[in-house]
């Protein structure tokens, strides 16, 4: 290493966390009793003691302010799937009219905020506007800066006066608390007498475009939608593979280098990040970590990328799929779930035993995932995830398991109760050590695959680039909870330990092995045959809502604690009302677009194009042709802008919060789409210096 690299290192290390009230911190800062007691309710779970989270209070008060911070907030993800806080300053009246700086452990447990602008689906009538905040001690406080100033932020649950959830972390720790208690269960089954946490360690790949401020600003849609809702086919799409993985440009690179290290100041290990498939489009991974702190860690990732773009004239795009024709971004979800001792239980482990206790749990995901795969692709379903799926590079809208090759015979043979040797001539018996070089030799990166099992995790493609986290991995703990209680009541009931084992794998595999598939996923034959396997295919949020409604789902998230079902009735009003909302900025923002900027520019240019045409007299010649060309498009703009304003006024009209969304879903969605068509023919027959917004090509190919 030269001196310059270490120098480098030296500093990362540095001024890694420096701005989170870290494990170090509070060990330094603490006394020792408190310290130990906090480690508990950290690591354990324990309740914490109002006592302690006075000393605590005082610690953090002491190390904020030496690092410069004024206020503190309670930092929470509300339902609109973004994250919320409200400054307070740390000042306090002393007499004399000084003041000083105050903060308590009443302040730092509890919140309570005039929450009625907050989506609650009807768990907060108006009259009780108050909404709660509650510290989530496991998910570590931190320091934002910004222009402004350091604020102290400190990690929250949110919830109505009457206790339920308002927010995504709520039940993503009731999930984790599920998933821990039926994981340890069948751990010890297993004869692990030691395991008594289990944890989702979750890694996600964060996608995102950038461009530069100025195409932007020119862009209505843009700033109002997060996508281009008019834009031909640039010349150039990303036929050529450049891109991916290609040399960052200067500005990028600088944009990359600045967010690492301000995600690395607030304890994000920030690891990897590249250029994407498609053009203007990049991605950034941290290290994974436990579910709940990796996403408010991601929360933190979408907001510094979004910071940072404005230090270099760019703008962040999160959007699914900001651009037709082209990729859009995803949020690929990696988990696996690890013991408090440190063991991936998705490793296929190192002796025989340890290779069953990994099929029982490999076949609780199988499981879970083909019995509630509705609800995973509920997870992953808003407004603008529905425009990604499907689409290039996106998994399409039904789940399936990829496996690889030789897992996948592995529990062929496991269901017909082969003991025939399967692949690379090893045989499947209790004494013989194979699953591990099978699986480290699994042929994967299928690509295709919404849910892929990648040796010792999974990696769930299908949750979009603006997705909150939390909800993808409440659903994946819960349903995965539920399988392991499942088979630790068969295990507890079982004579035969080793052959029930053999038996449970078997039942789960008969019944749910057709969710496996290891083909080509954006291949057309792949929808017909995943209908013939009787898996549900669900195209739009709108049809996955419903999911909610059904008694099994319902029963599902009561048993394990994570839902009401009061809860999931907002949930369904949420969802189908930010979906209609969407689509309904949509078509206003495109309607006026189409108004004001269109019509104009093109109306300009057929009349400049008729003077012309007159003046030579030449309304036989290919002018004139093209002038009738131009005014037939022209017509058709102004035909689907009529058809526009009118599904606009049946979609704000039409009955109750399903009826609306519906009528968002099947008129208006196709009256946005057949303007649009006619209005990108437009494009390419109006002069470049006349048409009134950055195109395509100027957006996306910059350097
Ligand atoms: P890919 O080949 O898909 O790019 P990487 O190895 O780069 O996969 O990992 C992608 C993400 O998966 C990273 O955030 C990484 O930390 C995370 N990851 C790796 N191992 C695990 C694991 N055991 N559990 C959860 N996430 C993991
Ligand atoms: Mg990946």
């Amino acid at each position: 290493m030269t001196d310059k690299n270490a120098r480098t290192s030296l500093k990362i290390s540095e001024l890694f966390a420096e701005n989170v009230y870290s494990d170090a911190v509070m060990k330094q800062t603490l006394p020792p009793d408190v310290y130990a007691a906090l480690r508990r309710t950290i690591d354990q779970g324990a309740s914490l003691d109002p006592e302690l989270a006075e000393a605590v209070a005082e610690s953090m008060k002491n190390w904020a302010i030496q690092k410069g911070a004024t206020h503190f907030t309670h930092w929470f993800q509300p339902l609109s799937g973004i994250t919320a806080e409200k400054h307070e300053s740390f000042i306090a009246p002393v007499p004399g009219g000084r003041a000083t700086m105050q903060f308590s452990g009443k302040m730092l447990v509890r919140g309570e905020s005039d929450a009625s602008s907050f989506p609650s689906g009807g768990l907060r009538a108006t009259f009780e506007a108050r909404g709660y905040t509650a510290w989530d001690c496991t998910s570590p406080a931190f320091l934002k800066e910004d222009a402004a100033g350091v604020t102290l932020c400190i990690p929250t649950a949110f919830c109505s006066y009457g206790g339920h959830a308002l927010d995504q972390k709520t039940p993503l720790l009731r999930s984790m608390e599920a998933l821990s208690k039926q994981a340890v269960r069948v751990l010890r089954l297993f004869g692990d007498s030691e395991t008594t946490r289990v944890t989702t360690m979750v890694g996600a790949e964060q996608e995102y475009f950038l461009i530069d401020r100025d195409s932007y600003r020119r862009r209505e849609d843009l700033r109002l939608t997060g996508r281009t809702l008019l834009g031909a086919k640039p010349p150039k799409e990303q036929e050529t593979d450049h891109h991916y993985y290609g040399a960052l440009s200067e500005t990028v690179a600088s944009f990359m280098a600045e967010v690492d290290r301000e995600l690395w100041r607030m304890g994000v290990y920030a690891k990897i990040k590249h250029n994407e498939a498609a053009p203007a489009q990049h991605e950034l991974a941290p290290i994974y970590a436990t579910a709940n702190i990796a996403a408010d860690q991601n929360q933190l990732i979408m907001e510094t990328l979004k910071k940072v773009a404005a230090h270099y004239d760019l703008v962040c795009l999160l959007h699914e799929k900001p651009f037709e024709y082209i990729n859009g971004s995803g949020k690929h979800n990696n988990f696996s779930l690890v013991t408090d001792g440190g063991e991936n239980l998705f490793d296929p482990g190192k002796n025989p035993a340890e290779n069953w206790r990994f099929l029982v749990f490999l076949c609780a995901v199988i499981r879970a995932v083909d019995k509630h795969a509705g609800l995973l692709r509920l997870s992953t379903a808003n407004a603008s995830n529905d425009r990604r799926l499907g689409g290039f590079e996106a998994p399409p809208p039904v789940i399936s398991i990829f496996m690889g090759q030789d897992l996948e015979e592995i529990l062929s043979h496991i269901k017909s109760d082969r003991e025939t040797p399967c692949s690379h001539g090893r045989t499947l018996e209790l004494n013989v050590p194979t699953l591990p070089t099978i699986v480290s030799d699994a042929t994967d990166r299928n690509r295709t695959s919404p849910f892929a099992f990648t040796g010792n995790k999974f990696e769930f493609r299908m949750p979009g680039s603006s997705q909150p986290l939390a909800e993808t991995n409440t659903v994946l703990n819960t349903i995965i909870a539920e399988s392991l209680d499942d088979i630790a009541t068969r295990l507890e009931m079982a004579g035969d330990f080793q052959s029930e084992v053999r038996e449970i794998l078997k039942d789960i595999l008969k019944r749910h092995d057709r969710v496996l598939f290891s083909g080509n996923g954006y291949s057309p034959g792949w929808l017909e045959q995943a209908r013939e396997r009787g898996l549900p295919i669900i195209p739009s949020a709108v049809d996955a809502v419903e999911i909610l409604r059904q008694k099994q789902t319902v029963d599902l998230y009561e048993k394990y604690g994570v839902f009401t079902a009061e809860e999931l009735a907002s949930r369904y009003e949420i969802l189908l009302e930010s979906y209609t909302g969407q689509l309904l900025l949509e078509g206003r923002t495109l309607a006026d677009m189409v108004e004001r900027q269109i019509l104009p520019a093109g109306n300009a240019a057929a009349a400049e194009l008729a003077a012309w045409t007159d003046s030579l007299g030449a309304q036989q010649s290919a002018q004139g042709a093209q002038l009738r060309t131009m005014r037939t498009l022209l017509d058709g703009v102004y035909d689907g802008l009529a058809a526009l304003r009118a599904a606009l006024g049946e979609a704000s009209r039409s009955g109750g919060v399903k009826a609306r969304a519906v009528c968002a879903h099947d008129t208006l969605l196709p009256a946005m789409e057949q303007l649009r068509a006619v209005c990108d023919e437009l494009e390419c027959a109006v002069p470049a210096d006349r048409w009134p917004i950055p195109t395509y090509a100027e957006m996306l190919f910059q350097d």
